[in-house]
């Protein structure tokens, strides 16, 4: 059975409840992880899986809440002779290489080896024999990417956001999908008093609507600013003004079944 886990939910400030957002898919013995933020490797283990069972990392771009913590994930395996491929954009590709040769993670003696590979950005690519991903550009930083899962066996599709503002180019591959998981960030009120956050993120008033207007089975806001005073009551009304779908409010370590 594939299954999502939440390894961190929040934003770039972390919280008691909430740390850096990143995802870990399990297809059949595999696991997948999208993007790298701290603690990565205790938070699977607390899931009670293995961390050598990552094959690929999928990085959607280089904010350090998603990435800062990829040399400490190649250091704790350092000793496992593991092939790794890491997918990202070029300017992640690049990123990741300074930042893991700073830490000289890249020399012979680690056996825990990193294969780059650098994604166009509409690219569609075979992550495991019947797991297809899309790959698109969003509007949050030069290259940041969105990730559309095709899981054929099953003919379900989840399609992840990373982080980005509302844009209506994502909506449109959103159209009917099983399961959005979309950045968002704050409450609308927060558009006002901050006015660059509707250009870097996604209020939860706009998602409700936008996931409502594109047909959305199942929706899961994630990303949620630790830096903010607010409830997640008050995410979850202005999403429920529009959307009437399944939603699903996620914790650090909640797990789905795709
Ligand atoms: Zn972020
Ligand atoms: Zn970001």
């Amino acid at each position: 059975m594939n299954k999502i886990y939440f390894l961190g939910t929040g934003g770039s400030a972390a919280t008691i409840e909430r740390d850096n957002t990143s995802l870990l898919i399990r297809r059949k013995e595999e696991l997948i992880l999208i993007d790298c933020p701290g603690s990565v490797i205790r938070k699977i283990k607390m899931l009670e899986l293995d961390p050598r069972k990552v094959r690929s990392i999928l990085i959607t771009h280089t904010h350090p809440d998603h990435i800062y913590g990829l040399p400490a994930f190649v250091h704790s395996l350092m000793l496992d002779k593991l092939s790794i491929k890491l997918y990202g954009s070029e300017e992640a590709i690049e990123f990741c290489c300074k930042l893991l040769d700073i830490f000289q993670l890249r020399e012979d003696k680690i056996l825990c080896r990193i294969n780059f590979f650098k994604l166009e950005t509409q690219a569609k690519f075979d992550l495991s024999p019947d797991l297809k991903c899309n790959v698109f550009k969003v509007p949050h930083k030069e290259s940041s990417l969105a990730f559309c899962f095709d899981f054929e066996q099953e003919r379900k599709k989840l399609l992840y956001s990373g982080d980005t503002p509302v844009s209506p180019q994502l909506f449109k591959r959103a159209a009917g999908i099983d399961t959005l998981i979309h950045d968002c960030s704050t409450p609308s009120r927060f558009s006002k008093i901050y006015p660059y956050l509707p250009t870097m993120h996604t209020d939860a008033l706009s998602l409700g609507l936008m996931a409502q207007q594109a047909g959305v089975k199942r929706l899961i806001p994630i990303h949620f600013f630790g830096e903010l005073d607010y409830s997640i009551d008050e995410i979850i009304n202005e999403i429920r003004q529009n959307y009437t779908g399944e939603l699903i409010i996620p914790e650090d370590l909640t797990k789905i079944t795709i």
